[in-house]
């Protein structure tokens, strides 16, 4: 009797259990059909050999509803536990007739095969299993071809991907679990967006759209995510996939990993763009003269260069009166803003720029504990990163800082150092350079005034000189009348003498030529015979001496020494033009001999004491007095060249004491 699956009920009443599965055995054995039954969970109850040699392995223990490696609908989608022909049978409880599959077998070739599952029923029509019978329609050539080319896709240098027109993912090789980190089994059946940033998901409506229309995507250069959240640079190239009948099926997608080329890309257009910003500060400063104008300058390309919310320069200078202040520019906030912040000036903040000499960089500032207390609450500045870097000479010496910061934390790095501090070595040279600059112009300045007042200076003894002469040759015959204009002619030709010696004396200094002839001398002898001999010249004023009368024995220049004492006392009695006495004493320890020249004229200011000593100054005010400016500069430098020193102290209006102090000196 010809038997049939439809017969099995048949057979079943017919026959003991025993006897079905011999018939089971005797038909399907060694049928040369491939044929296997589960039970209504899908477990493989039987198979023969030729399912077997279809499938290309023994099915697993595990393997539900097929002994395939894998299945795939015609369009490429993935058959799984969950979704196939046998479930759609079993669930429908109705045999749904043949349906087109395709099988991977384990050495990734692939078969086209027609499956008809069908269903066991017992006595009460409840399904007990369901069988299903394989034809393998693969034709011979194209299997092969298959075979190496599924092989070549599998283990391709790129990954390569194939999605359907949903972009639902039907292929996954080797190098896309290598490049995304996902396996084959988590991505098929997915989303292809499951690796496309957020920003970017319109990409994939447009490369769709373009597939669709038959439009191959060329070499497009894009961000995709790996499994790690984590953003890779990739190369695209999407082509359409066609099925046998020329219709677009889905898409076929070959993505190279080009983040190395990506960031050495990168590298070198941030490297040429730093190299061009170099170059440009370094060509802005170097032809700018003011300190404001470089100050703003660097402080708006370091602040752009390293990306920080704000940035600031504080440069440390001396302004006209000698005294040190700090100026700071900004860029990328409001001084309003920036002053609520207590950075500038003296906080510990703004002083890391200057007493380290290294840079100082912290990731977050609010988790360090050393600078909670100078940081900035304001909303609109709250830092987190910090970067500070000193700018110094190439003495060594700090003369400011720069200083970054960003809202974020950990955004500033080891090459935005390095890049600083290039900048602040060149801005370095340029404010040194227009310092130099500064000086220059205020001493020309200097220059053309004390021209102006030599000049002047100079001839006034001449014209009295010149009318003595004149009075003298027209009364020759008044004797005394000729002696007292004579030695008026004479004090007068000894101040020229003597700013013509000053003047001399400067640029022997200056040249480093101003000599000496030193010798052992009693220094007490030498200050007393002075006063003696400038009393004669000076009779406005009473010297008032005092000592302990004991000799006072230094090695020096006598003329010289002289001419510090002379001048000490000129200016003293110059200065006092209201008063009539000048006080002098003679100190003395086992060491030194200190000499104090004290008037009670009209004093100087703070500010003026500090500028004395320096060429040409003159205090405001004394433009009535007659002087020069150098006295006390050849004074100063007389003293320490005999290894002294000298200090004033005074008050404005109260009188001055000039205290000049010399070694002893030792017997060798
Ligand atoms: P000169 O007296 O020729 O101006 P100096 O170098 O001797 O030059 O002094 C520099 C300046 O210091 C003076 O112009 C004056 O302003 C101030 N000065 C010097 N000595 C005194 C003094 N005893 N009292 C007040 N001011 C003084």
């Amino acid at each position: 009797m010809p038997i049939s699956s439809n017969s099995v009920s048949e057979i079943q009443d017919t026959l003991s259990d025993k006897s079905i599965y011999e018939v089971f055995k005797a038909i399907f054995e060694n049928h040369p059909l491939p044929f296997y039954a589960c039970n209504i969970a899908g477990k493989i109850i039987y198979f023969n050999e030729s399912a077997v040699n279809l499938w290309g392995q023994i099915p697993k223990e595990n393997a539900l509803w097929t002994g395939a490696w894998k299945s795939y609908n015609t369009d490429g989608i993935l058959l799984t536990p969950q979704k196939n022909e046998l479930l759609d049978c079993l669930k429908s409880e109705k045999e749904e007739g043949s349906k087109e599959i395709l099988i991977e077998l384990p050495d990734f070739s692939l078969k086209r095969v027609i499956s008809t599952p069908k269903l066991f029923l017992d006595k009460q029509n409840n399904i007990v299993a369901i069988h299903n019978t394989l034809v393998d329609i693969t034709p011979k050539s194209t299997g092969e071809h298959h075979s190496i080319f599924t092989d070549i896709v599998k283990h391709a240098y790129n990954a390569i991907i194939s999605k359907d027109l949903n972009g639902i993912i039907t292929s996954w090789n080797l190098e896309a679990e290598k490049i995304f980190g996902y396996s084959e089994d988590e991505m098929i059946g997915l989303s292809i967006t499951k690796l496309i940033p957020k920003d970017r998901l319109e990409e994939e409506t447009i490369i769709i759209s373009k597939i669709k229309s038959g439009q191959k995507v060329d070499h497009y250069e894009t961000i995709r995510l790996k499994k790690d959240g984590s953003e890779i640079n990739v190369s695209i190239t999407i082509s359409p996939i066609y099925n046998n009948k020329g219709v677009i099926i889905g898409a076929s997608k070959i993505a190279r990993d080009i983040s190395v080329e990506v960031s050495h890309q990168q590298a070198f257009k941030k490297y040429s763009e730093n190299l061009e910003m170099l170059y440009s500060i370094g060509k802005a400063i170097s032809e700018k003269l003011d300190v404001q104008a470089i100050l703003q300058k660097v402080t708006d390309a370091t602040t752009k260069i390293t990306g920080a919310n704000f940035g600031a320069f504080f440069y440390k200078t001396t302004n006209s009166s000698g005294e040190e202040m700090m100026l700071y520019n900004l860029s990328g906030t409001s001084r309003e803003v920036f002053d609520k912040m207590q950075i500038p000036k003296q906080t510990d903040l703004s002083q890391l720029a200057f007493n380290g000499n290294e840079p100082v960089r912290i990731d977050d500032i609010t988790h360090d504990s050393r600078y909670k207390l100078t940081m900035p609450y304001d909303e609109h500045l709250h830092i987190k990163s910090y970067l500070a870097m000193p700018v110094k000479l190439n003495s060594g010496k700090v003369i400011g800082g720069l200083l970054f910061g960003h809202k974020e934390s950990s955004r500033f790095t080891e090459e935005h150092e390095n890049i600083l501090s290039s900048i602040a070595s060149q801005a370095a040279i340029a404010l040194d350079n227009s310092e130099l600059f500064e000086e220059i112009k205020s001493l020309n300045l200097k220059k053309d005034e004390f021209i102006a007042l030599a000049s002047h200076e100079l001839k006034t003894p001449l014209t009295s000189i010149k009318g003595y002469l004149q009075i003298l040759s027209r009364s020759t015959h008044d004797k005394e009348m000729s002696k007292l204009f004579v030695n008026k002619a004479l004090i007068q030709a000894d101040k020229l003498e003597s700013l013509v010696s000053d003047l001399l004396n400067v640029s022997k200094i200056e040249a480093g030529k101003l000599q000496f002839n030193t010798e052992v001398l009693d220094f007490r002898e030498l200050v007393i015979e002075s006063i003696e001999n400038f009393s004669y010249t000076a009779r406005s004023h009473k010297i008032v001496f005092e000592d302990n009368q004991s000799p006072l024995i230094v090695e020096g220049d006598q003329q010289r020494l002289e001419q510090v004492i002379t001048n000490l006392l000129s200016n003293a009695v110059k200065y006092s033009p209201k008063s009539d006495k000048v006080y002098v004493s003679l100190l003395s320890n086992d060491n030194s001999v200190s000499v104090s020249i004290r008037d009670t004229g009209i004093g100087l200011s703070p500010e003026s004491q500090k500028k004395i000593f320096t060429r040409f100054y003159r205090a405001d005010g004394v433009n009535n007095i007659s002087g020069l400016g150098l006295g006390l500069y050849l004074t100063k430098e007389i003293i320490e060249r005999h290894h002294g020193n000298i200090k004033v102290e005074s008050e404005l209006g109260q009188g001055a004491n000039f205290i000049f102090t010399l070694p002893l000196y030792k017997k060798p």
